[in-house]
């Protein structure tokens, strides 16, 4: 009895002595919660966690690994509350939609995942697609493919011929009429199903499309597209799956109406006033900016024959706005979480969105809390968004020193998500 006491005990202690430890000396780290850049930092993970956070370099016991970054700024893994990643803009997007498979969607997506993950973007928030979003969050979680943790919306809902019904301009025969299986509503009940369905097929969120947009071939770009019973449907019965619920807008009066239903975010905001300022400061309700999909898309509107000429009319007009409104919310006090409606431009871009939210007046201390820490408290994932203990190892770097260079956010040189080196230059 005692011998198997003492071989238990000594196989323990072999355990302990070679559980391999990562040791992180990290020459400045970004503290996201008290806003500052703290220098020579030993971060520590074991297995997918952080352990301790210390000051200075701490030195390594034997079977420690040991990644030195102290030429690096190191931040928490970035967080994009908005992408797409199913696809990316292309002027054939539209005819791809009758040629391809949902396995050209798929293995598309494992592309972008990938790009998305080198680019510092350990999780992101897909806010709409086919239902290979579903499959790629599985695929990522396997470690199938690599990619960033996701979080997907599935299929947004839409109203009828509004922004995010698939089967908008088709020709009569081909458009049929899809219901809240595909995403398609009409009255409260059909918001429930919608939300079930979703439910069912394995969403960990839902996006609604609150107003037109841009991008979908429908001559309206911002009106209201659902009525407050119809919002109020969808957030209450999010709210038995524990789903939030995000909400694409652009016209006021659709942002209010989602707002007063109780969604959790305002996406684009481009048309936002004051009075939906206001609201969404008492109700806590955070806005995703997505700067960098307005300004691309208005780029790309200038190039004849790019967009389809309803689209074109509109991304010339909306584009430009997002900037000068993310300026005003900001000041305003309204919650900002960092987001960029990926797959609209060229994926891995992502960062450029912090060179224009800095350039609206948000200082880059700030912007990299909203994608951390203010992206992890709209996910709802206490997990994610800083380096602490007890907190998943999401660990980003990247050369230079973001607070004296912006653009040191696109040089990212390390990543790590969940306790995994994916990226070491
Ligand atoms: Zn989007």
């Amino acid at each position: 009895m005692r011998k198997l006491l003492l071989l238990c005990m000594s196989v323990l202690a072999m355990n302990l002595l070679f559980a391999q430890r990562t040791i992180i000396h990290c020459g400045q780290l970004i503290d996201v919660k008290n806003l500052q850049v703290l220098k020579e930092m030993t971060v520590i993970i074991d297995g997918n966690k952080i352990t301790e956070v210390q000051k200075g370099y701490i030195a390594a016991v034997a079977g420690d690994k040991v990644i030195d970054l102290k030429n690096k700024t190191v931040m928490p893994g970035l967080i994009d509350m908005h992408v797409h990643m199913e696809s990316e803009t292309n002027p054939n997007n539209y005819l791809n939609g009758f040629t391809w498979n949902p396995t050209d969607y798929a293995f598309q997506s494992v592309v972008f995942a990938e790009r998305t993950l080198m680019a510092g973007f350990t999780t992101v928030r897909d806010l709409g697609g086919t239902g290979a979003n579903i499959s790629l969050r599985n695929a990522i979680n396997k470690e199938w493919v690599k990619g960033p943790r996701i979080y997907t919306a599935g299929k947004s809902i839409a109203t009828t011929g509004g922004h995010a019904d698939p089967t908008n301009n088709y020709r009569k025969d081909l458009m049929g009429d899809p219901g809240p299986k595909e995403g398609v509503v009409n009255g409260v009940d059909d918001c429930a199903k919608a939300v079930r369905q979703r439910y069912k097929e394995g969403s960990d969120l839902i996006k609604i499309t609150a107003t037109g947009g841009v991008l979908s071939m429908a001559k309206d770009g911002s009106g209201a597209q659902f009525t407050l019973e119809e919002v109020k449907a969808i957030v209450a019965t999010a709210k038995d799956y524990g789903f939030k619920v995000a909400a694409h807008a652009h016209g006021a009066e659709g942002m209010k109406r989602a707002v007063l239903g109780g969604v959790n975010s305002i996406e684009h905001g481009t048309y936002m006033n004051e009075e939906v300022m206001a609201l969404m400061k008492e109700r806590g309700t955070y806005l995703v900016p997505t700067i960098i999909a307005g300004k691309s898309s208005a780029d790309s509107a200038k190039k004849p024959g790019y967009y389809p000429d309803v689209v074109r009319a509109k991304a010339l007009v909306v584009g430009n706005f997002i900037q000068a409104t993310f300026a005003k919310a900001y000041k305003a006090g309204v919650k900002i979480a960092f987001g960029t409606d990926a797959g609209v431009y060229a994926h891995g871009k992502n960062w450029m969105e912090f060179v224009y939210m800095t350039e609206a007046g948000m200082p880059i201390l700030e912007a990299i809390r909203a994608a951390t820490l203010s992206a992890s408290d709209l996910l709802g994932d206490d997990r994610l968004g800083s380096i602490e203990k007890d907190k998943l190892a999401d660990i980003v770097a990247v050369d230079g020193d973001p607070t004296k260079d912006i653009n040191s956010m696109g040089r990212v040189k390390f990543v790590m998500k969940n306790g995994v080196v994916y990226k070491n230059e």
